[in-house]
């Protein structure tokens, strides 16, 4: 259920909405926007209805809400969410380029590509401390150590940083070190580490699973929300299917609908969704052009020797082309790099 508090309803008169919505054993989540605040009912509302609502004084309108999620929603937010990183709010008219390598291999090259990225024009930098790997024999991340890399990192260059997260045991610890907490692909339905980032103050990346559809993606993210924690970001990193030229095939047309249908940004990452970085500046331009808030770029100064992911991994040069190359997309569709 969601209500449409009234223009000028008085604290008072809200606060009798929120307490109804408790007498019936659910949890009020006030949503204060500019011009209206609107509360999502959380629980069992199967047996609620709007009518139970809209004799308050306070209520202009109470409706079921029309998909499964709520918190999401355009429906519950119209304005769209914008999160802060570095010198973007990510959602607004610039467009956020996270970009660093696929994993940290070591203090010097998490600095170098660093400072390469930061004097290209990226907002933030990437970096996996703790990689999923699909074989346990591969290298899996620094850990601890490359947090403290990534952390170094950030005091050169002033980039916030975006790292993963595989479990809920590391969240306070990853938490400490990052400004943006990454769920990655093979992550995206552990519902239990969904409910744990939900419940830390810092912006959360979401990634795409590999064969989830967009209501399953958008449930996830209702995962976090539910908790809390407001600061989403959806992450199309592309999906499996029977073609094999790229590593996975990128869905462009989910960008204008997850904006549609949610108040999130939407950050695009071609580096993962096509392995291929021949293919990465284009697809990052047709990005831009499908209304993404953000890109994820993977870029390695030696992308021939990185440990993980170096053939999708742009060099540094081709990053600082392909940022200029970005300007004219993004003008053309009304934002900024
Ligand atoms: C990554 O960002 O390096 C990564 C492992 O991505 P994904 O979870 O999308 O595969
Ligand atoms: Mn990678």
């Amino acid at each position: 259920m969601i209500i449409v508090i009234k223009q000028g309803a008085t604290r008072e008169e809200v606060s009798e909405v929120v307490q109804t919505i408790e007498a019936l054993g659910c949890k009020a989540d006030v949503s204060e926007g500019s011009a209206q605040s609107i509360i999502g009912v959380i629980g069992d509302t199967a047996g609620l209805l709007p009518e139970q609502f809209t004799v308050l004084p306070a209520v202009e309108r109470a409706m079921r809400a029309s998909k499964p999620y709520k918190l999401v929603s355009r429906q519950f937010r119209p304005e769209p969410t914008e999160i802060p990183l570095g010198d973007v709010r990510v959602g607004s008219e610039k467009i956020a380029l996270i970009a660093g390598p696929c994993t940290v291999e070591s203090e010097e090259q998490i600095v170098r590509i660093a400072k390469r990225v930061k004097a290209a024009g990226a907002s933030a930098l990437r970096g996996g401390a703790f990689k999923p790997r699909t074989s346990p024999y591969a290298f899996r991340g620094l850990g601890e150590e490359g947090l403290k890399y990534l952390a170094q990192a950030r005091a050169e260059t002033g980039l916030p940083i975006v790292t993963e997260v595989m479990t809920i045991g590391a969240v306070d610890l990853v938490a400490k070190y990052a400004d943006v907490m990454q769920i990655g692909a093979r992550n995206m339905q552990n519902f239990q580490l969904l409910e744990a980032v939900g419940k830390i103050h810092k912006p959360v990346l979401l990634k795409r699973g590999m064969s989830a559809n967009l209501e399953e993606l958008l449930l996830c993210a209702e995962y976090i929300l539910k908790e809390g924690n407001k600061q989403v970001m959806i992450c199309e990193r592309g999906i499996r299917t029977f073609e094999s030229f790229t590593r996975n095939t990128l869905s462009l047309a989910i960008v204008p609908e997850i904006k549609q249908q949610t108040h999130l940004p939407v950050i695009v990452d071609p580096s993962h969704a096509t392995g291929v970085s021949r293919l990465v500046p284009a697809a990052c331009k047709g990005a831009v052009a499908m209304g993404a808030d953000g890109l994820l770029i993977e870029v390695h100064f030696d992308p021939q020797h990185a440990m993980v992911d170096g053939s999708q991994s742009l060099n540094c040069e081709t990053f600082e082309r392909l940022v200029g190359e970005l300007a004219p997309v993004a003008e053309a569709v009304g934002r900024k790099i």
